[in-house]
């Protein structure tokens, strides 16, 4: 039995330490072999030399230097392509994911689990962060193919064959917690508190937050498709509607002159300059991914590597 941890770093200097220490009490417990990940996402702190040293004092820290910054979920993509664990689990490098109930996740693997999430009972962040939070889950509950559960981020540990599975998908702008809904297998969720971040500020600026929504909606669902379908017959059902009314005004009563109908008519271009727009953007969501899809880069490069 092998343990590997995979832990996602950009710009997280006073983290680590602690870090490495926390993870390394938990693994060192459990008295088997383990290695621990650490894929540094192009951090320009000193991350990089700090886990240069890490790994000089314990042979079990291997790094994944990236050439620049990639973004978390790629980050996760390269430690999983990396992992050669039995049992991987993947947490946040800023201890909001408090390594020491691991044990418990590990032991569910071993009742025959392929996947053990974490589900955030008590979120110890700003409102403002923990509405938008609630509120795209409920959105992708709602709309999304698969089912992904609510309130479970990447905090999770899965078995050798699961990270084998979502490692043989190809696609890029990954949304990993619902790669790993879509991959199936029995799944179980396990309650915990996020703490709240050990030092530094958080890494998920406002652009990589919505990156991170959209990547979950765009791909997980055809329903913005399907709701521009439904939006624009609408409009176009109402409009003929508006041709007759037009037309049996002007011929049928007197009252057509009268209607001055400016506001209504600068309302009505707006109303459906905007739907089209809308529309158009989000076609232009889901043909950006296919663009990406088919420019074929690799999803990460990789500077250096130390331990493997
Ligand atoms: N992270 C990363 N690349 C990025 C942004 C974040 O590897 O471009 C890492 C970060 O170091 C942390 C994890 O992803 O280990 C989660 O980020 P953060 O804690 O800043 O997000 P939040 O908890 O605020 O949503
Ligand atoms: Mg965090």
């Amino acid at each position: 039995m092998k343990y590997s941890i995979i832990l996602p770093v950009y710009n997280e200097q006073e983290n680590l330490t602690s870090l490495f220490t926390r993870v390394n009490k938990v693994l060192q417990s459990l008295k088997k072999e383990y290695e621990i990940i650490f894929v540094n996402d192009g951090s320009h702190d000193k991350t990089k030399e700090i886990l240069e040293d890490l790994h000089k004092k314990n042979n079990n820290i291997k790094v994944i230097n990236f050439s620049r910054n990639f973004g978390h979920q790629t980050a996760v993509t390269a430690g999983l392509d990396f992992a050669s664990g039995d049992a991987v689990a993947i947490l946040d490098a800023d201890l909001q994911d408090p390594p020491e109930i691991l044990p418990k996740f590990f032991a569910k693997l071993n009742e025959g689990y392929e996947v053990v999430y974490a589900i955030r009972k008590k979120r110890k962040e700003n409102i403002f962060k923990r509405v938008s939070y609630s509120l795209f889950y409920k959105i992708l509950h709602m709309i999304a193919s698969v089912d992904i559960p609510l309130d479970s981020g990447d905090f999770c540990v899965l078995s050798q064959r699961m990270v084998k599975t979502i490692n043989s998908f190809p696609e890029r702008n990954r949304f990993i917690r619902g790669l790993r809904s879509w991959a199936g297998f029995k799944q179980i969720g396990l309650e915990y508190d996020r703490d709240k971040r050990l030092a530094g500020t958080s890494k998920y600026g406002l652009k990589k937050l919505f990156k991170l929504a959209f990547d979950g909606i765009f791909s997980f669902s055809f329903i913005p498709l399907q709701i521009m379908f439904v939006l624009g017959s609408t409009s176009l059902f109402l409009s003929i509607i508006g041709i007759f009314w037009a037309i049996y005004m002007k011929f049928f009563t007197t009252a057509y002159n009268r209607v001055p109908g400016f506001a209504t008519t600068t309302i009505l271009i707006m109303f459906v300059g905007g739907l089209q727009l809308f529309s158009i953007g989000i076609m232009g969501e889901y043909l950006r991914r296919v663009y990406d899809e088919v420019k074929q880069r690799p999803q990460y490069i990789i500077e250096s590597k130390i331990g493997f």
